[in-house]
């Protein structure tokens, strides 16, 4: 297995229009949440950071894909959260045409994670993503965070809903995970570092 150095990460950039993605032979991770999933406590948590990819950045703001080299080996790369209810429509258009335009080019990446909120039911966004990202014929992971906030008992049913509601084939990659706690970051660094 390969090893990363999560202590060399550098971000890289800020692409704000298709042209400024990054097309690259090292390979590529893609992480994507609704605002406020905890996509960035993720991120840092993987890197056994604090503050690198921001956390609580104003909701829906940052319509940009952020770029972070890992290792210079591998990217990390963060696609803008969706669904926060107060984004004028023409940030939604805006975040539509991105992602469209992303999802549409071959070869940006190796391998999606998709964090979504274990406490509930996945939203209708998350399922559009999910099949964005099934549609790119690359594997995917999902990340059910914040598992630290539910019951014991709540956790096999959870998983089963988010499977069934996000249509994941039977051998889908579900990681109960707690950004805040740590657990499931094994789990799915051993996923990531599969790509490497
Ligand atoms: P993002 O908008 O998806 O990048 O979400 P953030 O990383 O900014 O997190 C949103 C909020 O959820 C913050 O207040 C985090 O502290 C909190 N949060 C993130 N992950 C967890 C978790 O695993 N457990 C708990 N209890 N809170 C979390």
């Amino acid at each position: 297995m390969a090893t990363l150095n999560v202590n060399r990460a550098e971000f890289i950039k800020s692409a704000a229009s298709p042209a400024q993605f990054i097309k690259s032979s090292v390979p590529a991770v893609v992480f994507a949440g609704k605002s406020n999933v905890g996509k960035s406590s993720v991120i840092n948590r993987v890197l056994n950071r604090k503050n690198f990819a921001r956390v609580g950045a104003s909701p829906g703001k940052t319509i940009h894909v952020n770029y972070f080299l890992i290792d210079e080996k591998i990217y990390f790369v963060d696609l803008p959260g969706y669904g926060y209810a107060k984004v004028s429509q023409s940030e939604r258009d805006r975040w539509g045409k991105l992602m469209e335009n992303f999802f549409a080019s071959e070869g940006l990446f190796d391998l999606g994670v998709m964090i979504v909120d274990s406490r509930h039911k996945p939203t209708a966004d998350d399922i559009t993503m999910a099949q964005w990202f099934k549609a790119s014929g690359c594997p995917l992971v999902v990340v059910a965070n914040k598992l630290d906030k539910l019951k014991k008992s709540e956790i096999v049913p959870n998983l089963a809903l988010i499977k069934a509601t996000l249509e994941l084939d039977d051998d889908a990659v579900v990681i109960p995970f707690s950004a805040e706690k740590g657990q499931g970051r094994e789990l799915l660094m051993s996923e990531i570092v599969s790509i490497i």
